[in-house]
């Protein structure tokens, strides 16, 4: 088998009933498995009983095959962060992280496993691209995160497209993904698309065809640098599609959606951090829809390149701030369990190993 077993998820609910139609059951078992999964977060038939019970293991075992199986489930931070490692049904490995808040619930999900854009600051880059997640893949890790918050009577608040892969690589599946998740019980999960954030290296096409789709997600531009030089090199895909290019997609899709373009920029010690880069940077953005996520690099295994000294981080925010740009520094949760971006399945794959030393003293600023 090439592709994972088809589940609900991967189904509009008109295609689910035309399915149970299919297996010769009313097109109404189709809401209950649907609610099984997106309000009670279990595909268990066991725990259908309201299904007849001859019915329950063969819709299941239909419409709600198992798709992930936690290789690893980790927390640190008191609980308040935790992580998953997920084996896929061929054996390909992703994780998901989970992070409380006072206020809200984040969770990072992947997209691909593995990637094939080459950002060679990124543990995930560094391994390739194994293959495209299905839509059931992605909307599952969110579902395994409502699951563990039921207990507690929490739910996920913000989704961010920022675990492993290039989501806008995976376009179709993550569009789907995007709907199925915020569409209302039965059809989906119900989390408000406005809270939902789809993270991209810069494929222009993808962005311009993503601003046509009519979401209210928001999106989030990975620069890293703001000149063609550097990010020709930090991203490689720049060489294809230039930072002008990949501002005025994003410049786009902020005014179709009405919302802030969030700015990704990776601080990497001497590398992108100079203060005429912050003023470069600050003038680029200045006027526009537009919000910097400064992230202190996490670094990868057997990398040269750390995260920039606490002075240097605080003048490039200054600069920034000084253009009437919005800023902030992101959280640095999680790095126990290496909570970064494709950390800990390149650990487990055994394609890099070894945590270099990640705990400097950080600000503790909100992701989003
Ligand atoms: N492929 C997409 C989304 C996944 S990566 C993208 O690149 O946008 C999510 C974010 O983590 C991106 O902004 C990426 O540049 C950043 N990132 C990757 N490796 C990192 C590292 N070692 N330290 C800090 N940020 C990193
Ligand atoms: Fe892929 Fe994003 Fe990592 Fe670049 S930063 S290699 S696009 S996951």
């Amino acid at each position: 088998m090439t592709h994972p077993p088809r589940h609900l998820a991967d189904l509009s609910l008109a295609e689910r009933r035309e399915t149970v139609a299919g297996l010769g059951q009313k097109p109404f078992r189709a809401d209950q498995l649907s609610r099984h999964f997106f309000a009670r977060y279990t595909d268990r038939a066991e725990e259908m009983t309201d299904l007849p019970a001859a019915l329950r293991s063969e819709l299941a075992g239909e419409l709600l095959p198992s798709l992930l199986s936690a290789d690893k489930d980790l927390s640190c931070d008191n609980g308040a962060t935790r992580k998953w490692l997920w084996r896929l049904f061929d054996g390909a490995m992703v994780e998901t992280v989970l992070m409380k808040y006072p206020d809200r619930v984040t969770m990072c999900v992947s997209s691909q496993a593995g990637c094939g854009m080459g950002c060679p600051f990124c543990a995930t880059g560094q391994a390739g691209l194994t293959r495209n997640l299905s839509t059931a893949e992605i909307v599952s890790q969110v579902v395994a995160g409502e699951k563990l918050l039921a207990g507690e009577g929490g739910r996920v608040s913000n989704i961010v497209f920022m675990g492993m892969g290039e989501p806008l690589a995976n376009y179709k599946n993550v569009v789907a993904a995007v709907r199925r998740l915020s569409a209302p019980v039965p059809e989906g999960l119900g989390i408000s698309q406005r809270s939902l954030t789809v993270s991209t290296v810069g494929l222009v096409p993808a962005i311009r065809k993503l601003t046509a789709e009519g979401l209210t997600a928001r999106l989030a531009l990975s620069l890293h640098a703001p000149d063609d030089e550097l990010r020709d090199e930090l991203v490689p895909v720049n060489q294809r599609w230039k930072v002008a290019e990949a501002l005025d997609a994003a410049w786009e899709y902020a005014e179709a959606t009405g919302r802030r373009v969030s700015i990704e920029y990776a601080l990497i010690r001497d590398i992108n951090d100079q203060p005429w880069r912050a003023d470069l940077l600050g003038s680029l953005l200045a006027g526009r829809l537009a919000h910097v996520n400064l992230i202190p690099l996490n670094p990868t295994p057997g990398s040269k390149w750390t995260a920039s000294r606490p002075g240097v981080t605080d003048e490039f925010v200054e600069r920034i701030a000084a253009h009437g740009v919005a800023v902030t520094v992101r959280d640095t949760r999680g790095q126990e369990i290496d909570g970064a971006c494709g950390q800990l399945a390149a650990t487990v794959t055994g394609r890099s190993v070894g945590p270099a030393s990640r705990r400097g003293a950080r600000k503790n600023l909100p992701i989003a």
